[in-house]
Formats: structure tokens, C-alpha cells, sequence
């Protein structure tokens, strides 16, 4: 698996100056630290393809959300996600990032059924989705919808706009 921070940097907490200015910049926050230590020191890192890359963890509402791109088959996403709830004792949740807003929307929003995604023209620079869910879904997931409405908006920039129907 591909991580922003050395492995060594991470196993002995000394720093070198490109990953200095990684965390200096906010690019690697202090949980992605505690998350990455975890990944390597449990090997998972080395289990995983090259080609899969570790984005970001964000703590939202009572949730971890490790944002991921490439492809990370069920087995190894339940592994990843087992293993780090356990040690960081919360619910964690892995989401395969894209680079479609559409897609990615579709993916945090889980297991609340997403009926459609659409993007909306707005006066000016602002780009905006609308995302449709069923009102049943909505009552039952409020929380959720609401935490993964915000994140999703800093993942993509897109204003998101929930609609129920
Ligand atoms: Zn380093």
C-alpha cells in the first residue's frame, strides 16, 4: 500500500524533512499518524498492492472514515476495518475514494441507498450535487446522512444538497 509518510519516519517517530513538511502542510494530520502506525506495525501495509494508496482518515460525528484509492478487495476492506476499529476502539469505516463526485457520494453514503446524483448549475463558480434518497431512508439514517452530507462536501468541493423523495 502506498502511504504518504516514510515507513521508517513512522516506525521510529523521526522525521525527515519530506515528511516534516508533509505534516507541517496538514497534508498527514496526527490521526493519520496513529492510523498509518497501525497499518504498518500490523503489516497490512506490506499485504497490500502498491497500486492502492492511503488518502486520509477523518473523524466524523462517533466515526473514522479512511478514505482509500485503488483497489482494495472485501477480504482485505474487512480486515483493514476490523483491525482498526479494534485498535482505535470506534466505528471505522473504509471508503474507496474516486475522483467522480458521483462516485464517491454513492460510496460514503452506504449503506443508505442513494436513488440518484446530479450535478446543478448555480450562478457563478459554485458547482453543486443533489443527491436524492428515499424519505423512508432518510428518517432512518438522519445522523449518518447529515455527517457524510458534510464530508462529502469537503472530499469533493461540491456544495451537496440532500433531496428526498
Ligand atoms: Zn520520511
Amino acid at each position: 500500500m502506498k502511504i504518504p509518510l516514510c515507513r521508517i519516519c513512522l516506525k521510529t517517530g523521526t522525521y525527515c524533512q519530506k515528511c516534516e513538511s508533509t505534516i507541517a502542510e496538514g497534508l498527514v494530520s496526527p490521526l493519520d499518524i496513529k492510523v498509518l502506525k497501525i497499518l504498518l506495525d500490523s503489516k497490512f501495509v506490506e499485504s497490500i498492492d502498491k497500486k492502492v494508496e492511503y488518502v486520509k482518515s477523518i473523524n466524523i460525528g462517533k466515526r473514522i472514515v479512511v478514505l482509500i484509492r485503488g483497489n482494495l478487495n472485501m477480504e482485505q476492506t474487512d480486515r483493514m476495518k476490523n483491525l482498526l476499529s479494534r485498535r482505535l476502539r470506534s466505528r471505522v469505516q473504509i471508503v474507496i475514494g474516486s475522483d467522480d463526485p458521483e462516485q464517491l457520494v454513492r460510496e460514503l453514503y452506504k449503506p443508505v441507498r442513494v436513488l440518484a446524483v446530479g450535478r446543478v448549475h448555480l450562478p457563478g463558480d459554485m458547482k453543486a450535487l443533489r443527491v436524492t434518497i428515499a424519505s423512508k431512508d432518510y428518517r432512518r439514517w438522519r445522523r449518518k446522512i447529515e455527517d457524510m452530507t458534510e464530508l462529502a462536501s469537503r472530499l469533493t468541493g461540491y456544495y451537496i444538497y440532500v433531496s428526498r423523495i
